[in-house]
Order: C-alpha cells, then structure tokens, then sequence
C-alpha cells in the first residue's frame, strides 16, 4: 500500500492559497502531518478522502487515480473529520449496527458480531448501550474510530484526532491508534508534535501550505 501526493495545489476562492505544491509518499503504517492552525491539513485530508477537490496536482493510492476514481476511493476509506457530529439520542451499538447497513455489510446476525468486535476493540463494549449525547470527549473519538474501522479500510485518516483530550484519554487513543497501523495506511493529522512522536513511523511537517520535511519523527521537529 502506498499513497502519491504529487505537485497538488488549492487556493479557495477568497484567495487562500491552502496547498501549495504539495508532494508526499505516504507508505504503510501511521503517518504523522504535522502542522501549526491553518496549515493546509484539513484540505489536504479533505482532499485524499475525496470530499474536495484541488485544483492541480496528482494523488495515487495503489495505482487508483484518487482525483478521478472517488468511488473506489470511499470503499476502502475510513475517515473521521475534526469536530464530527454525533446524534446524541442514539446508543453507540445501534449507530454502529446501522452504519454498517449502510454500508452494505454482512446479515444482520454477521453485523452484531462485527459491531461487538469494534466496539470490544475501541474499549466501549459496557457503554454500548449509552446515548451517544453522554459520552465524554475521549469515548466520543474512540467512538469515532469504531466509525470509521466499520468495512475494514485500508486508509484512515483521522484529522486533529487528540485536540482537547485529556493526558489520560489522549494514551487510552494512542494505544488503540497503535494497534491499527498494521495492514493500513493511517494519516494522523494533527499540531501536537507529541502524537507524532509516540505513534508515527513516518511524518510530514506543513505550514501555511507547503511541506517543510518529511521523513522519521525526531528528525526535524525542531523545525515547527
Ligand atoms: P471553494 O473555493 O472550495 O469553492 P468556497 O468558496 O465554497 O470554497 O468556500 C466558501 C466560503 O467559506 C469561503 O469564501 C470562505 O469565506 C468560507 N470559509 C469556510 N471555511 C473557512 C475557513 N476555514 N477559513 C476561512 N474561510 C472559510
Ligand atoms: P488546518 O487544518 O491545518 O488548520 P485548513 O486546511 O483548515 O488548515 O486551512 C488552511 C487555510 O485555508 C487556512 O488559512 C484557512 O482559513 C483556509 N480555508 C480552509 N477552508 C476554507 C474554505 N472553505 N474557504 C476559504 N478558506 C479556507
């Protein structure tokens, strides 16, 4: 698995320019962008996950045009944006049991296995049956993850995932992260140079829309 950024460029139309020339290789694995507010990341991670477009430039992901073949993009993508909405009424088993539907997957016998596994594995099985509204900052993103893990991707992006957790909450989000870089490409988004630093292999550093570096954390980070 490997995902190409080539040469790609956005300017919204009040004139920001947002990308500028952007060129990443992003190989298996968790993958740190690391960038102050208002680099580019969320367009960037807008972009790849193909809910917006560029206005010049490539990106590749094992061969798929992914500017082009957003179709084939979605189905192997999970992808939890910042600041994502939950519906406070719902409990987190029928949210998951219906975004699985959805999604076209299984029986319904098939979907309650797979939404006990992702929600033993993101830590909630005992609060499964809780109102999503009542969850805390820290359930609510790993809640997010279970979201977004539902149809086994093989890219995640997840975009400023640890912003207003709690130290304790923030190594509970680590460990699960952690565990899912295996067979996928994960994209953590984020200004924390400590999220880099404690999970990622391979990392990018971007500000005001270009790429400083890229490479191993450690590397550069004296440079933000
Ligand atoms: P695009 O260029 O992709 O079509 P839009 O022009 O539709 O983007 O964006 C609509 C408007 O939303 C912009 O003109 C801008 O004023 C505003 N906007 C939305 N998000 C932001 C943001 N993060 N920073 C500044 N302006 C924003
Ligand atoms: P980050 O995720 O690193 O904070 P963004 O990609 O959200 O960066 O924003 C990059 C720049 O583009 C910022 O200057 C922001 O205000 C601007 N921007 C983001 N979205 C829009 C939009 N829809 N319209 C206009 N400007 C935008």
């Amino acid at each position: 698995m490997q995902l190409t950024i080539q040469n790609l460029s956005k300017t919204y139309s009040n004139g920001v320019q947002a990308l500028r020339d952007v060129s990443l290789n992003i190989p298996q694995g968790m993958f740190g962008l690391l960038g102050p507010n208002g680099a580019g990341k969320s367009t960037l991670m807008r972009t790849i996950a193909t809910l917006q477009d560029a206005d010049s430039g490539s990106i590749t992901l094992d061969g798929i045009d992914v500017l082009q073949d957003k179709q084939a993009v979605r189905e192997c993508l999970g992808y939890l944006p910042q600041d994502f909405g939950l519906y406070p009424r719902i409990n987190a088993e029928t949210m998951l049991n219906h975004i699985a539907q959805m999604k076209g997957i299984g029986n319904a016998r098939e979907r309650k296995d797979l939404v006990s596994f992702l929600l033993n594995r993101v830590n909630l099985y005992k609060d499964r049956k809780k109102a999503l509204g009542t969850y805390s900052g820290g359930m609510r993103q790993r809640f997010g993850i279970a979201q977004a893990l539902v149809g086994s991707p093989r890219l995640i992006i997840v975009d400023e995932p640890t912003a207003g957790l709690d130290p304790s909450e923030r190594n509970r989000f680590y460990n699960l992260l952690s565990e899912i870089g295996e067979n996928t490409i994960v994209i953590l988004s984020t200004h924390i140079v400590e999220d880099v630093n404690t999970l990622c292999s391979n990392m990018a550093i971007i500000c005001m829309g270009e790429v400083l570096m890229q490479g191993k954390p450690h590397d550069g980070l004296a440079e933000v």
